[in-house]
């Protein structure tokens, strides 16, 4: 994050009117904590619950429904999502169905699963045994009747480049066919037993399964032998630990359920129906293993493979730095520029730097683009992904912030201390950016509907933060990047939207698409073209 400081210093009368704004701020708002998590209300918990197979639909005027089945099926919610078993409506629950979760039904799941456990005690872990019947989210089929099955993605998320995404979706695959008898194969075209496609809203598979825009239900498949998997077009997909929802652990849960898998009461399965990050762990657990294994048995002639969390990021590490251009012979147009980035800056020499995953670019002054290059070289011991990153002019360092954590690294090294554990010194987790702010001398840090200021001296919140995001007159909520120009001037980024908010005037005086309209940016044909000259 740079701010030109030196030929400024007589511009005394505007830094004036941004503290007299910030204190006029400071004497009239009174901080009230805000609930962020998402929930749903008592009225739209019945909704869920018919949704997701809990109730009945039979029963049109909800007043027939008798209080026990209601108590039954919010037990049955309660038991399914590892909350304390009430059958009352209590904030927990109501807070549990807000997450993110898959869109097929938890209908039946309880059952096979008690089925399931039954038989791995009893060792009646057989391929062809008769399964309990099961009511379902779509045509009855109990699994499918061959070893070898074929797939093919029919249509592209937005904001990610397609070779990652069949590169997610193969290993996808992988996890299931390393642990079971199934061997699959992508096929470009044509027929094939599994699709995969994405869709915005009502698609033709009912009203009960429009998707709900971001959040909510990501995704819903269907048993055997419809072979279809539907993704939310609206979400935010990502890979490799970048902001959003993580395309290859809902990809490899969806297709469990092509496959004939139910959702799994078991917390760390890969079939629990609520989104889950991708970590360093296994990615699939006993549950699901033994879920796949009853149905088409063990791998032939090897051991079944399970796999980390951390050989796919890796795995994908290496392919985006493979992966550099896109589109033919002209100049690498960097990956970033499809939309999407975790974090931006700028560095003492007026050198930009993009985050995204596990890699960066950088743009140079001149407009020189490099990259990507590997986000742990630069930066031994940063984790991937990071929420927000900033370069300090007040103490030359660069600051990164992820989860609870925050890393200070003096050029590539990091500074004794550190990481430090954010709420310790006063701030938020998760941060949205964060950028050096000269007029305040601090760095700002934008989470949600607040801000925080950090001093980095004391490296502590300064008093009476967090405040109001509305202080930034224009500036919307849920930024992913901000950065500083030499001119002053404070850009903020949201997926393809930028707002630039001018210090002086104490509000945003300019907004539009980033990738189109600032060159500086490193994405615009104009740049690409004075590169070439150059
Ligand atoms: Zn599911
Ligand atoms: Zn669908």
């Amino acid at each position: 994050m740079i701010y030109q400081i030196s030929p400024d210093h007589h511009n005394l009368r505007h830094s004036s009117a941004w503290i007299i704004t910030v204190l006029v701020f400071l004497k009239s708002t009174v901080c009230t904590p805000v609930l962020t998590e998402p929930s749903v209300s008592t009225d739209e918990a019945e909704g869920f619950l018919e949704k997701y197979g809990y109730l009945s639909h039979l029963h049109l005027d909800s007043d027939s429904r008798s209080a026990a089945e209601f108590k039954t099926a919010v037990s049955e919610f309660q038991w399914m999502s590892h909350l304390q078993v009430t059958g009352q409506l209590d904030t927990a629950t109501l807070k549990q169905m807000g997450t993110p979760r898959c869109g097929v039904k938890d209908e039946g799941s309880h059952q096979v699963w008690v089925q399931r456990v039954n038989d791995v005690f009893t060792g009646k872990m057989s391929s062809n045994g008769p399964r309990t019947r099961r009511k379902r989210f779509a045509q009855p089929g109990e699994k499918w009747y061959k070893r070898h099955l074929t797939y093919r993605i029919v249509n592209w998320p937005r904001h990610l480049a397609s070779g990652s995404v069949r590169l997610a979706v193969r290993t996808a695959f992988q996890l299931w066919s390393n642990v079971s008898g199934l061997v699959f194969q992508e096929l470009p075209e044509g027929h094939t037993d599994i699709r995969l496609a994405f869709y915005e809203g009502e698609h033709n598979d009912g009203a009960g399964n429009a998707f709900d825009g971001p959040g909510g239900a990501l995704a819903h498949a269907f048993f055997p032998c419809r072979g279809e998997a539907h993704f939310d077009m609206a979400e935010r997909w990502t890979l490799n630990g970048q902001k959003g929802h993580n395309l290859f652990m809902v990809t490899a849960h969806e297709i469990g359920h092509t496959l004939g898998l139910e959702h799994s009461p078991v917390r760390h399965a890969l079939m629990s129906p609520y989104y889950r990050k991708l970590g360093r762990t296994l990615v699939l657990s006993w549950d699901d293993i033994a879920a796949v294994q009853q149905l088409y048995g063990k791998p032939l002639g090897v051991q079944p493979l399970r796999v980390t969390g951390q050989v796919f990021s890796s795995a994908l590490q290496e392919w985006e730095l493979a992966d550099v251009s896109e589109g033919g012979s002209g100049p690498a147009r960097p990956l970033y520029c499809q939309g999407l980035f975790d974090a931006i800056t700028m560095d003492q020499n007026q050198t930009l730097l993009v985050f995204r995953g596990n890699v960066f670019w950088t743009v140079s002054a001149e407009g020189n683009i490099s990259g990507p290059f590997a986000l742990q070289r630069r930066w031994p011991n940063l984790p991937l992904g990071i929420d927000a990153a900033a370069f300090s002019l007040l103490d030359s360092k660069w600051y990164f912030f992820k989860g609870k954590r925050i890393w200070r690294y003096s050029s590539s090294v990091l500074d004794a201390g550190f990481p430090r554990m954010s709420t310790d010194l006063g701030f938020p987790r998760h941060p949205d950016c964060a950028f050096y702010y000269a007029p305040l001398g601090h760095m700002v840090l934008l989470k949600g509907s607040r801000y925080s200021v950090l001093n980095l001296v004391t490296l502590r919140s300064e008093p009476y933060y967090p405040r109001k995001l509305a202080d930034w007159t224009g500036v919307p909520k849920g930024t992913n990047g901000a950065v500083t120009r030499p001119d002053g001037l404070l850009y903020l980024f949201r997926e393809q939207k930028y707002w630039m908010f001018d210090p002086l005037k104490v509000r945003v005086t300019r907004q539009g698409q980033w990738s189109g309209e600032l060159e500086w940016i490193g994405c615009s044909s104009r740049t690409q073209q004075d590169n070439n000259i150059l």
